[in-house]
């Protein structure tokens, strides 16, 4: 006979899911509601103002997405992008090539900007390409590589941009609520993140937020979005303010019950103490690794707090560590992708995750299994 599916308790410092809080497991269990009842609408419009306030925008349209960050990428460039639109599309890692993706599956044309696995965005390649595709209309970057911990300069891609009268789009999947992220004043137009990373919420939503530059191009398009389901036409028609809410799809109630609840405790604690919190870890992570003889994959100045990309010693067994810190501490850490795999571990202090005891423990265990 089949019986409740019991998970183990698990302390997840991978590249996500990361830790959920116990808040919003809380949150997730609350008595279903219908979608459309006034009740679950205001506590939409909470959420939505809530994102405002994580995101770092005023832009009205900033609505999570009903699936995870996968889909708030597809989202963006399904919306923005039209059959025989350039985008420049910069690769330092694994979603970058997933931008690539999307671009060519609408019939768009993508100029890729390669750069190292492990190294930020090159700007200086960035500006060439801004000039030599005067046409393009687009650029598309990852803030926070996730398959290498790297952090690129949005601030200063955003403003080439600008300058070229390109529109940014900006995969925030990793960033958000871990590392400065400002909307706004870095003009980013199109941007998606998730919810299971550093919001400590499970997976499954995407947060998304398009600034009015970016509507416009949405509103001008001559041909339909091709996706039926992340229409924002359509989508806006549902979260849209003043409008009557129209039933576009049956929101997933509880999981946005989740949502919110893991926003109002990103608020309480306050972004800035957040994102310090995020380096205040990382740097006592760093410290005790360095005393276990590991380094780091990434040159200080690019690393990501939330997502520490680490060599592994040499002559060490990468799958039979993890199995053990999983098997005997009920520890995750995430394994190397791609190129880099059996070379790196992937160390996440995400959200709710990142925490001393977290550090401590990860240490004492590290430490355990390699000796
Ligand atoms: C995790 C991640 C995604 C995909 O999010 P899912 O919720 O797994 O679909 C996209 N981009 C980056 C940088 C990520 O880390």
């Amino acid at each position: 006979m089949t019986n409740s599916f019991i998970p183990p308790v698990r302390t997840l410092m991978g590249p996500g899911p990361s830790d959920v809080s116990p808040r919003v497991l809380e949150a997730l269990s609350r008595p279903t509601i219908g979608h459309l009842d006034p009740a679950f609408v205001g506590m939409m419009d909470e959420v939505k103002s809530l994102l405002q306030y994580a995101f770092q925008t005023k832009n009205e349209l900033t609505i999570p997405v009903s699936a995870p960050g996968s889909a708030g990428m597809e989202c963006c460039f399904v919306n923005l992008v039209e059959p025989g639109d350039t985008v420049i599309v910069c690769q330092n890692g694994v979603f970058g090539g997933r931008m690539k993706e999307n671009v060519e599956r609408i019939g768009g044309k993508a100029v890729m900007i390669q750069d190292d696995w492990g190294k930020p965005v090159d700007p200086q390649k960035v500006e060439e390409a801004l000039k030599q595709h005067p046409e393009a209309k687009i650029l598309a970057f990852v803030h926070a590589e996730t398959s290498t911990g790297v952090q690129s300069d949005a601030e200063t891609l955003c403003r080439m941009a600008r300058e070229h009268d390109c529109l940014t789009l900006v995969d925030a999947v990793t960033s958000l609520g871990g590392t400065p992220l400002k909307v706004d004043e870095w003009g980013i137009d199109a941007i998606y993140s998730g919810t299971q990373k550093c919001l400590s919420c499970v997976p499954g939503l995407s947060p998304v937020s398009f600034s009015a530059r970016a509507i416009e191009k949405i509103k001008a398009r001559k041909t339909p979005v091709q996706s039926w389901f992340l229409d924002l036409n359509l989508v806006m028609g549902y979260w849209g303010g003043e409008s009557k809410r129209a039933y576009h799809h049956t929101a997933p109630v509880n999981a946005l019950y989740g949502l919110h609840e893991s926003l109002l405790i990103l608020e309480e604690e306050g972004l800035e103490q957040a994102w310090s919190r995020h380096q205040r870890n990382h740097a006592a992570l760093k410290a005790g690794l360095e005393r276990l003889g590991i380094d780091f994959l990434v040159d200080p100045e690019a690393r990501l707090p939330q997502l520490n990309a680490v060599n592994i010693p040499q002559g060490v067994d990468d799958a039979k560590i993890r199995t053990r810190l999983l098997d005997e501490y009920n520890l995750e850490i995430g394994a190397g992708l791609g190129a880099l795999a059996g070379k790196v571990w992937r160390i996440g202090l995400m959200g709710h995750a990142s925490n001393m005891k977290n550090v401590m423990f990860c240490l004492a265990a590290l430490a355990d299994c390699l000796s």
